[in-house]
């Protein structure tokens, strides 16, 4: 099976836009784009009045090198929001493919569907002792779908997934779509990436974003890591310039060795202190079921999940509530902050009433 065939036949005879600014075109005197040719006060040498190169050279160099890739497997989105998105768009035939999804999951691969006019197919995770799994026998009876999406560790259950359950899913449907493995918090997991499997399973694609672990989600930097046949597809739908200058200035800095070992030992941080958080939690009367999960929040189920919600919020603290989403009733997402932001979460936690 070519991948490509698994596209949309109107993306397949796309040819992508030519961009003025690819690397190769963009010495010498630029009089190609119908740019100003000054560039604004306190530019700070970034040339903003150019667009920006459609895919960074560097960062994706730099990039591919911390995924264990090729920079040919690589495709710089804004954000994984732009990823998952590109994915609809290029493979799901409106009022004709299916997409799964394994709720309580992110939403917006439920959104992103709906949007593209896909029938959406839940196949709800298991609670099971330690946390949520997987229904494989319901995933296998579900029938053909274009993209099958999971997520390890998985927002907002915070459980992992194994590899080879991905890899075999992925092996399963190879003829009838992609599997795509959203990997945003997989920096805080002990679990090892998916993004060098790609280049045997092509129609396996993994997402990871600079948002969570490189601390970065102003840049809204996101990395599709697929085959280059998927990459080339989803080339072609990309608007010309996804990526402001800045932000890809950001992200290479984020990403010189140094700065890689300090985010490094600010998850270290944060990863201790969630035991603190954890222990907190679990002592409280009117906590019923804590779930740490592998990434930087934790979920918890409460005698009254929306009134946790809502007294934080009094106290000048966000949490996110959860009980919309199947299963969760009464449960909410708390994100780990800083150690004093913690702490103040916790002070609210011991004399908070439900
Ligand atoms: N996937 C998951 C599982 C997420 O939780 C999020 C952010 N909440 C995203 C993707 C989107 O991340 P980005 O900032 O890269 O668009």
């Amino acid at each position: 099976m070519n991948i490509a065939d698994l596209a949309r036949p109107e993306i397949r005879a796309l040819a992508p836009y030519a961009s003025a600014r690819a690397l190769a075109d963009s010495a010498g005197i630029l009089l190609n784009a119908n740019e100003n040719p000054w560039p604004p006060e306190g530019d700070a040498g970034l040339g903003l009045n150019r667009y920006p190169e459609p895919q960074p050279t560097e960062l994706k160099k730099r990039l591919a090198a911390y995924y264990g890739v090729s920079p040919e497997n690589l495709l710089l989105t804004r954000g994984s929001d732009e990823g998952i998105d590109l994915l609809m768009r290029a493979f799901v035939r409106p009022h004709a493919d299916r997409v799964i999804t394994c709720p309580p999951c992110f939403g917006m691969y439920a959104l992103s569907a709906r949007i593209q006019g896909a029938e959406l197919v839940e196949i709800p995770l298991r609670e099971s002792g330690d946390g949520f799994e997987l229904d494989r026998a319901g995933l296998s009876k579900a029938g053909p779908a274009k993209l099958v999406f999971l997520c390890s560790p998985n927002n907002p259950t915070g459980d992992g997934l194994a590899a080879e359950t991905v890899l075999e899913l992925a092996r399963r449907r190879a003829d009838e779509g992609l599997v795509v493995i959203d990997e945003a918090y997989i920096e805080f997991s002990d679990r090892q990436s998916l993004a060098s499997r790609v280049a045997q399973q092509p129609n396996l694609v993994v997402l990871r974003t600079l948002s969570k672990a490189f601390g970065l989600a102003g840049c809204r930097l996101g990395a599709l890591i697929a085959h280059p046949k998927v990459i080339d597809l989803l080339r072609r739908i990309i608007p010309p310039y996804p990526l402001p200058t800045p932000a890809v200035a950001a992200a290479e800095a984020a990403l010189e060795p140094e700065a890689v070992a300090a985010r490094r030992e600010q998850i270290d941080l944060l990863m201790d202190d969630k035991r603190r958080l954890v222990q907190a939690l679990e002592t409280h009367p009117a906590v019923r079921r804590v779930w740490p999960g592998e990434a930087n929040f934790v979920l918890v189920r409460t005698t009254d999940g929306p009134a946790l919600v809502r007294d934080a919020a009094a106290a000048g603290i966000r949490l996110r509530d959860q009980s919309a989403q199947p299963g969760l009733a009464d449960c909410v997402r708390i994100t780990l902050g800083t150690p004093e932001e913690n702490t103040a979460f916790i002070e609210f936690l011991q004399d908070w009433k439900a």
